[in-house]
């Protein structure tokens, strides 16, 4: 062993309590602490603070941590002072008093780290600062956040590019969690990386078992998970409102599950108490939003469950992440339905007018990403690692042995005839009605609401007994999940897509994984 890499063991065990590196931490260390820049792409839970805090330790000067996330700095740098580590914070939640002191003593040189946030770092005066003290090196958090594609773009990120020109021979790391190809060529670009070595970590995590289903009464599906699967086990559930967070907290509590509710609108000594409670007590379920969960370090959550589709891959990568920690057996379960593909649309649509086209683009190519993932009749760790750009070396689509697709032989479908009464009955009535409407028609359904309409004597009426109510729902939901049919209005109204025409014309077939044909019709109404 080089001296480098015997003082970083050293340090590795006397000051962070490891016996040994991770994945490549060890590669990435030395690599840094030797004076070269790189970018590193590690799974959430991987291990990436330790490849800034170290070399941190081993080169002489103040480490600057650029990071976007003000409320994780403190958690951060207070575990660093646990293990001795003369670490601080710059952010704007202090005063400009406080602030001077800490300047002060970087120039003393009294820190090894100091974590900032991204608008701090461009000030003149913070900037002249650094230009009178060593530094060791600028590690880089959240690096995707340089990308315009990504989910998480942050205006000041891009102007991190004048680091090299301004700070010439300072080793860079950009370190990140998230990035599909495109921005990873972005960060490379922005932090002009283009040179340096890239780090990149498997982002399998093979403990984790995903399964998603379609919702019929998510309340229930999600009782019976956690009543057969996971009795007594820690897990997080994530929705997407405040109000059903509550609401099903609530609503598993009268059921006897232990559950406590998170989201950003509760007061902060009791969202504080419910984090702390889950953290410290056994086998409790935690109801939040997807402002739950940064920065929690707690290995044995046994299951992360979806009751609404989270915003994209990343932000279900990253939820589900947080599961099995330990590396033992956990569950990635999700429900989702036509509200949620509906929804996310429509979110995506309303932004249309305050951003470019082509990033626009980027958002419904991520959105329509996530509901091929959804709806995918192959391997769903295969379509994962495939979104993050990492090869699978299986040869066949079904070989994780660990998702919902490779444990159950659900046969594939062939629905072709029922799609194209689908989109027949949204043409004949003049595309302008919603799904359940449109189910009517074809059932048959004699309501007012038809007859007003003269659709009951349209040929797609009542031609679709073949499938139950659901069987249908789960029909429209693949067309518009697969892009056959565009919802627009405020009601949701359903026209159909220029692709569509390919199934009319039976060219393209349709297969679904879930069998629409002999499913248990639930009579719970999809919340559309
Ligand atoms: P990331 O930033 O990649 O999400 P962290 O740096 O927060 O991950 O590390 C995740 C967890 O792994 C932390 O609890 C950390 O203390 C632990 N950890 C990191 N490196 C090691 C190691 N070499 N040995 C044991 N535990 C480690
Ligand atoms: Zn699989």
């Amino acid at each position: 062993m080089t001296s480098l890499a015997v003082r970083a063991q050293t340090l590795l065990r006397e000051i962070f309590g490891y016996t040994e590196f991770r994945g490549q931490q060890a590669e990435i260390i030395t690599h840094i602490a030797n004076g070269n820049s790189c970018l590193v792409l590690m799974p959430t839970g991987g291990g990436k603070s330790l490849c800034y805090q170290l070399p941190a330790l081993l080169r002489d000067g103040v480490a600057i941590v650029i990071s976007p996330l003000i409320a994780l700095m403190e958690n951060q740098v207070s575990v660093l002072h646990e293990r001795g580590v003369r670490a601080t914070y710059l952010n704007s939640t202090q005063t400009s008093k406080a602030a001077a002191v800490i300047e002060q003593d970087m120039l003393a040189g009294n820190y090894d780290l100091v974590y900032v946030a991204p608008e701090r770092l461009l000030t003149n005066r913070f900037h002249a600062l650094l230009q009178r003290i060593p530094i060791a090196l600028f590690a880089i958090d959240e690096a995707h956040c340089v990308s315009q594609w990504g989910h998480d773009f942050r205006p000041e990120y891009g102007r991190l590019s004048m680091l090299p020109e301004k700070f010439p021979g300072v080793p860079r790391i950009a370190l990140t969690a998230s990035a599909d190809a495109r921005t990873r060529t972005d960060i490379l670009r922005c932090l002009e990386l283009g040179q340096a070595r890239a780090f990149i970590s498997s982002f399998d995590r093979p403990n984790l078992c995903y399964r998603i289903t379609a919702r019929s009464n998510s309340r229930r599906q999600l009782l019976n998970f956690i009543r057969n699967q996971h009795p007594g086990e820690a897990g997080i559930v994530y929705c997407q409102s405040r109000k059903k967070t509550e609401e099903t907290a609530a609503w598993l509590n009268a059921n006897h599950i232990p559950a406590l509710a998170y989201h950003a609108g509760m007061e902060t000594p009791v969202r504080t108490q419910h984090q702390k409670k889950f953290l410290r007590e056994n086998g409790i379920v935690m109801i939040a939003t997807s402002a739950f969960g940064l920065g929690i370090d707690k290995p044995d959550i046994r299951f992360v469950a979806h009751l609404d589709l989270p915003r994209s891959i990343e932000s279900y990568y990253q939820e589900t992440g947080r599961a099995g920690r330990d590396g033992l057996p956990a569950d990635a379960w999700m429900v989702y339905g036509p509200s949620d593909i509906i929804r996310l649309r429509y979110q995506a649509e309303s932004n249309a007018g305050q951003i470019s086209i082509p990033v626009q683009q980027a958002a419904t190519a991520r959105l329509d990403a996530l509901l091929a993932l959804c709806e995918t009749t192959a391997c769903r760790r295969t379509r994962l690692l495939d979104y993050f750009g990492e090869p699978s070396d299986s040869s066949s689509e079904l070989a994780c042995g660990n998702c919902d697709a490779c444990l159950t032989t659900t046969p594939v479908q062939d629905v072709t005839l029922a799609a194209q009464k689908a989109l027949s009955c949204v043409y004949r009535t003049g595309q302008n009605f919603g799904m359940e409407y449109l189910i009517d028609v074809l059932t048959g359904k004699q309501t007012n609401r038809i007859r007003q309409w003269g659709h009951d004597r349209v040929s797609t009426f009542g031609i679709g007994h073949e499938l139950s109510i659901e069987g249908w729902r789960i029909v429209f939901r693949h067309l518009l999940a697969l892009g056959y049919f565009t919802a627009g209005g405020e009601r949701f109204t359903l026209q159909l897509a220029p692709a569509a025409r390919g199934i009319l014309r039976g060219e393209t077939r349709i297969k679904l994984r879930l069998s629409p044909y002999h499913h248990s019709a639930s009579h719970q109404q999809a919340p559309i």
